[in-house]
């Protein structure tokens, strides 16, 4: 059993991570020294491992950090990195939702996809990068009440014409493109 600290405070994210790697890792806490990381980085890559660095550089230990974007076809792969950011740092999800499908208006190429990229960090300096992707389209209008984020407006190719918000959370893990990291990095830890 390793034990691994993760990069993000979201308690959430912390236990879908555990339950998914279930027995072959130990989450310790991000730990509250530790100040905020900047993500200044304009790759979902090179942001995860930015925060990843700091904690293993903090922590002496094992480092996971994620990051996470919606990467729109239409809009040449934004908001992408930007996810979070998208109708200015201080936006909240609403805004963010509103301002997506006023850029995407009726465009009638809605293809969009979320993609999850988890970096592992080792004391020794090794890093190592994994993703998951859930390709799926923009739908037209908000549709659903669960979930979070964007999760209204995305409608997953792998499920039944619901948006993320419409299906519920066990049928939105069982596709994610977070959960699809995650199983990724499970090869990646079982992997001698
Ligand atoms: P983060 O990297 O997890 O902080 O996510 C970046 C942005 O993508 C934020 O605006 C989140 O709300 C959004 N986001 C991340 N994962 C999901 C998801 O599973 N559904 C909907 N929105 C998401």
């Amino acid at each position: 059993m390793i034990d691994i600290v993760c990069a993000t405070a979201n308690a959430h994210k912390v236990t879908e991570m555990e339950t998914l790697l279930g027995g072959l890792v130990r989450l310790l806490p991000r730990p509250a020294t530790l100040g905020e990381v900047h993500e200044t980085s304009d790759t979902l890559e090179g942001n995860a491992l930015l925060k990843a660095r700091a904690v293993c550089a903090h922590t002496g230990r094992v480092a996971l950090a994620d990051d996470t974007g919606l990467e729109v076809s239409a809009l040449s792969g934004r908001p992408g990195v930007q996810s979070a950011r998208y109708a200015g740092v201080d936006a909240d999800d609403a805004q963010n939702r509103a301002k997506l499908l006023a850029e995407l208006g009726e465009a009638t190429v809605r293809s969009a996809r979320f993609r999850t990229v988890l970096a592992l960090v080792h004391p020794d300096g090794r890093e190592q990068l994994v993703e998951g992707v859930c390709e799926g389209e923009i739908a037209t209008n908000q549709r659903g009440t669960t979930g979070f984020g964007y999760d209204s407006v995305f409608i997953p190719n792998d499920g039944n014409g619901e948006t993320f918000a419409e299906m519920g959370a066990d049928a939105k893990n069982a596709i994610s493109h977070r959960a699809r990291a995650i199983s990724a990095l499970r090869v990646l830890l079982s992997t001698p």
